[in-house]
């Protein structure tokens, strides 16, 4: 996973200004094992930015996203998350609290030669996700 200081080094690569908001944006990327929301950002650094929008947090993101430093992930719902991890891996998202969860496993190559033969494509990419309850939500449901 790209730490802190990779991020700061990628942002003067692009010739991209270092100001105290983008440092806080990536500093919560950073320590953050969840995939946020703009407004999920907003409201962890809001207090030390006053004045400071929602659409500032998502206009930079955008911006981060362009250079290839976190990914944007796109799941149909209301507003994007945003992935700091952008290293191949997959996510398991639970359909009652909306958590996504990253897991490992070895790309699904076979996965891409069958579609493929069956479509004719020429592959480049995959993305999967799975949807259950996560174990936080299973207890609760098992505490009624
Ligand atoms: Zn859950
Ligand atoms: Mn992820």
């Amino acid at each position: 996973m790209m730490t802190f200081e990779d991020a700061l080094k990628h942002l003067k690569e692009e010739n991209i200004r270092i100001t105290p908001q983008r440092i806080a944006i990536i500093e919560f990327l950073a320590t953050t094992n969840e995939h946020p929301t703009a407004e999920d950002i907003y409201h962890a650094i809001e207090n030390d930015f006053p004045g400071m929008s929602v659409a500032t947090i998502y206009n930079n993101l955008r911006l981060f996203t362009e250079i290839g430093m976190i990914k944007e992930m796109n799941y149909g719902d209301a507003s994007s998350h945003f992935d700091f991890h952008t290293e191949p891996h997959y996510h398991a998202i639970c359909s009652q609290c909306g958590k996504i969860v990253d897991f490992h496993y070895p790309g699904l190559e076979d996965v891409e030669m069958a579609a493929s033969n069956l479509t004719g494509f020429k592959v480049n990419s995959h993305r999967l996700e799975v949807y259950g309850i996560c174990p936080e939500c299973q207890g609760k449901v098992s505490e009624k």
